[in-house]
């Protein structure tokens, strides 16, 4: 060990939301020394999506520490004490709050943070002597008895598309700042990002607007977000727990139901989008919007005229588009982080590329317990659709937290869940048959 290293508990890659909210609840344990590196120079939140209009899809309660935390110096109710518009907020009696207020606030924990170090992409991770050794260009490694694997879910871009200057992931959208003025635009995906792509460019008006907007999707509609108390009640630690208990196939069947619970169109936004449409009809007789679910995409390559997007209905017909410019809003996928790379082969993978979890977070490998591999946003199969959003983000750091810890920091203990997932074990005699249909049906 070199005498400038660091050694701490927790060694976390990645600061989004996800290590953040590890890193300002561990910031309140006595005794409990981490660190947090990121790659960026400053905290940013899917900044080439952060639209001004863009919401958040989930309460702003739901922040790095609330849920299991209230009265940590962290909590979004602070950020606006601390900034002086609590009042101001409360008056404008916003339903939620933007994506960009709300990625100040994280922006605010992360700079607030003394654990939390930018501009230090992690090269390369180690184990060696019952420690990772995690290294860097141009500072100190950091030696840690436990990891916290952070670093979030990478676009996804599909099978048989070219990218280049005129064919990227929406991911990149604002930084790119592509121009549009005149062009002819497709979109692919119909999702949330999709939407929010579709919806800018139709506020772009005049000699600013597109000559043409394409939406194409391979959802058989623009679905949206199915929302309210009892759809909520999958984002809760009770339907946690059951969705832990089934067996991977009722597993499979719950998340390819829940899957407009997670990853539909805000109603705001597809109304917005909807009411544009309506004007250009009808109002000002105009037909350069079109919009196209059910297509599968084929392929996207560049042509002598622009970009050739090549799509496929329900009914099997080729469809051919052509654009100045392609958006893929095509989602994204898990992964493992480069730096990984030398303990690859001993970390447990599921079939969508993502780390296998074990109980409280941990990630199954060869390495000793009493040296925890944490994955954070890895586990969309293993714990159920809240896996990758911010209503468990809390939680799940208290978790981790108290396992790490081996002793119950957070209180995790909430009332009997509102819905009875699952019969109760002692209930076996008399609906003994309910698993087994469950199962079957
Ligand atoms: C546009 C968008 C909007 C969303 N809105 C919502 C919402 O409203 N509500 C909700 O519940 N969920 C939402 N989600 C889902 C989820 O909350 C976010 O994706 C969230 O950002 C996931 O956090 P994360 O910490 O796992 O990853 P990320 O936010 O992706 O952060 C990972 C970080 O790791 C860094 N990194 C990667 N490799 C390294 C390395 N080797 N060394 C150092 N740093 C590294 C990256 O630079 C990045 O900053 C949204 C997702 C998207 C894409």
């Amino acid at each position: 060990m070199s005498h400038q290293d660091t050694t701490v508990d927790l060694a976390g890659i990645g600061i989004g939301p996800f290590n953040l909210s590890l890193a300002a609840l561990a910031d309140g344990v006595p005794g409990l020394a981490t660190a947090f590196f990121e790659r960026r120079a400053n905290f940013a939140w899917h900044p080439g999506l952060c639209f001004p209009d863009a919401m958040l899809q989930t309460s702003p309660l739901k922040d790095l520490v609330t849920p299991v935390c209230p009265t940590s110096p962290w909590s979004f109710l602070n950020h606006l004490v601390e900034s002086g518009r609590f009042f101001d907020f409360m008056s404008a009696r916003f339903e939620t709050v933007s994506r960009q207020e709300f990625s100040a606030y994280l922006g605010w924990a992360a700079d607030g943070l003394a654990s939390t170090h930018f501009s230090a992409p992690v090269e390369d991770v180690r184990y060696e002597d019952g420690h990772f050794r995690l290294q860097f260009t141009g500072r100190p490694d950091c030696i840690a008895r436990s990891l916290a694997i952070g670093t979030g879910r990478v676009p996804l871009i599909p099978a048989g598309v070219v990218t280049g200057p005129d064919c990227f992931h929406a991911s990149r959208y604002l930084e790119l700042r592509p121009k549009t003025a005149g062009r002819r635009v497709a979109v692919i995906g119909g999702g949330q990002s999709g939407a929010e792509v579709i919806l800018n460019l139709l506020q772009q008006e005049g000699a600013a607007a597109p000559a043409s907007i394409s939406w194409i999707s391979r959802r058989d509609g623009f679905w949206t977000l199915q929302e309210g108390g009892l759809v909520d009640q999958f984002f809760t630690p009770g339907y946690l727990a059951a969705y832990r208990e089934m067996p991977l196939e009722v597993q499979a069947r719950a998340l390819a139901s829940q899957k407009f619970a997670s990853d539909g169109l805000t109603p705001s936004t597809a109304d917005e989008i909807y009411r544009h449409l309506y004007r250009r009809r009808h109002l000002e007789g105009r037909g350069d919007v079109a919009l196209y679910p059910g297509r599968d995409l084929l392929h996207v390559r560049p042509s002598g005229r622009g970009q050739m997007v090549v799509s496929q209905s329900a009914e099997g017909e080729a469809e051919v588009i052509e654009a100045d410019l392609v958006v893929l809003a095509t989602g994204y996928r898990a992964s493992t982080p480069a730096c990984m790379g030398g303990l690859a082969k001993r970390l447990a993978q599921e079939t969508d590329g993502a780390l296998a979890l074990g109980p409280n977070y941990r990630v199954v490998w060869d390495g000793p317990d009493d040296s925890p591999i944490y994955g954070l946003n890895q586990g969309r199969r293993a714990y159920g659709v809240i896996d990758p959003q911010l209503s468990m983000a809390a939680w799940r750091s208290a978790v981790i937290l108290n396992d790490l810890s081996g002793r119950a920091i957070f209180r995790l203990a909430e009332a009997d869940p509102l819905v009875v997932w699952r019969a109760a074990p002692e209930a076996g005699g008399k609906d003994a048959g309910f698993e087994q249909r469950l199962t079957a049906s």
